[in-house]
Parts: structure tokens; C-alpha cells; sequence
């Protein structure tokens, strides 16, 4: 028998992104003059231009908007981070042992060397192989096609409506909204799918 796929989204769903954003929004009002609210408004501005979020293109877009120091380096900040503060002590160890009977995938949405470094930083490159990893710039459904996925599959998303949309175009995934992250997750949104706070509870509902 087939082993059972599970297939987990990135940002705010394996890793705590908002945790991860906002350090750097940080670092980039310490090292520049800008104030919160002139980072925030651009960075609104830059994500109703851009689908995803790469660090490297928003420094680009922010020096064009603003001046801002050139020694200003995304790859320089990400290298002196502790990841582990980024990830949940419960999810390498729920991790561990769905290994053993699942085949584990992520699929992410974002500049893909961005997504790399996050996933090998933070150690879940140990969880997924690369031919597992799954990252589009674009739709997430698109992305999907050519892997034919076939059987039960639990799909693993902290967003609702972008789950509602892989949800329907195939039929055979069963999904799981994790909230335990992103404030913009629904805790309880309607009755017809799994909704978890944290990956303790995560791990009791796959186990099943
Ligand atoms: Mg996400």
C-alpha cells in the first residue's frame, strides 16, 4: 500500500513568517532613518505589485522609494538569525515520527532561493527531500498538476481562502487550516474542515 501524503504549506504553517517578517521590519528601522509606518505603507505598495515576497526585491523596491543605506543586506541579516525561533519545538517532533508512514511535501508560494534558505536554515530540510519541496511564484493549483496526486491526500494551510481554491479543483485533498501563526487564519471558519491552533493538535489529528 501506498504511503499516505501529507503536503504542508511554508509560510505561516511550518514556520512562524509573521515572527520572521517582523524581525525584519525591525532590523530595517534600526538600520535606516524610516519609520514604521513608511516601511509598512511600502511594503503595502510593494505587495500589490509583487505575488510573492522575496526579500531581495523589496530592499530594491524600498531603496527606490526611499534612500536607504547600500550596506543595508537581506542576505547578511538571514545569515545572523537563530532560526530555531522561527519554528515550533512540537513540529520536529510530530516531524519525526510522521516520517516513518508519511510521505511529506511542502508546497510554497514565494521567491524560490528565499524559500530554500528558509527551509534549510531552519533544519525542515531534513523532513524534505528537494524533489518533495514544491515552490511557484504563481498558483499554488497550477503548481500542483504535474505531480498527479492521487489517493487521500491531507493538505496543510494556514490559508482559508486559498485552501477553499486547491480544494476544489482536487477533490481528493483533505484539508487542515493551521492557525497557529498568522492572526489572519480563522481559528473556526465553518464545519467542513479540520481547524488547528497548535501542531500538538496537528499531530493528534493525523495520527488518527
Ligand atoms: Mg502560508
Amino acid at each position: 500500500m501506498a504511503m499516505a501524503t501529507i503536503i504542508f504549506d511554508l509560510d505561516d504553517t511550518l514556520l512562524n513568517t509573521a515572527r520572521l517578517k517582523k524581525d525584519f521590519f525591525n532590523m530595517l528601522q534600526r538600520e535606516t532613518n524610516l519609520s514604521h509606518e513608511e516601511l509598512r505603507s511600502c511594503y503595502k505598495k510593494f505587495s500589490r505589485q509583487e505575488t510573492t515576497f522575496g526579500p531581495v526585491a523589496f530592499l530594491k523596491y524600498l531603496s527606490i522609494q526611499h534612500p536607504i543605506a547600500p550596506s543595508i543586506n537581506s542576505e547578511n541579516f538571514f545569515s545572523s538569525l537563530d532560526w530555531s525561533h522561527y519554528i515550533d519545538r512540537d513540529l520536529f517532533h510530530a516531524l519525526e515520527i510522521l516520517k516513518n508512514d508519511h510521505e511529506l511535501w511542502i508546497l510554497t508560494k514565494g521567491e524560490s532561493s528565499f524559500q530554500q534558505l528558509k527551509i534549510q536554515k531552519t533544519g525542515l530540510n531534513h523532513f524534505f527531500s528537494p524533489d518533495r519541496v514544491i515552490v511557484c511564484e504563481n498558483s499554488k493549483c497550477e503548481a500542483l498538476v504535474p505531480h498527479n496526486f492521487s489517493g487521500d491526500i491531507i493538505f496543510v494551510n494556514d490559508k482559508y481562502h486559498e485552501t477553499r481554491e486547491v480544494i476544489s479543483r482536487y477533490k481528493n485533498f483533505l484539508p487542515i487550516i493551521f492557525s497557529g501563526f498568522s492572526k489572519l487564519t480563522p481559528a473556526k471558519r465553518d464545519d467542513n474542515y479540520q481547524f488547528v491552533h497548535s501542531f500538538e493538535k496537528l499531530f493528534e489529528v493525523l495520527k488518527k
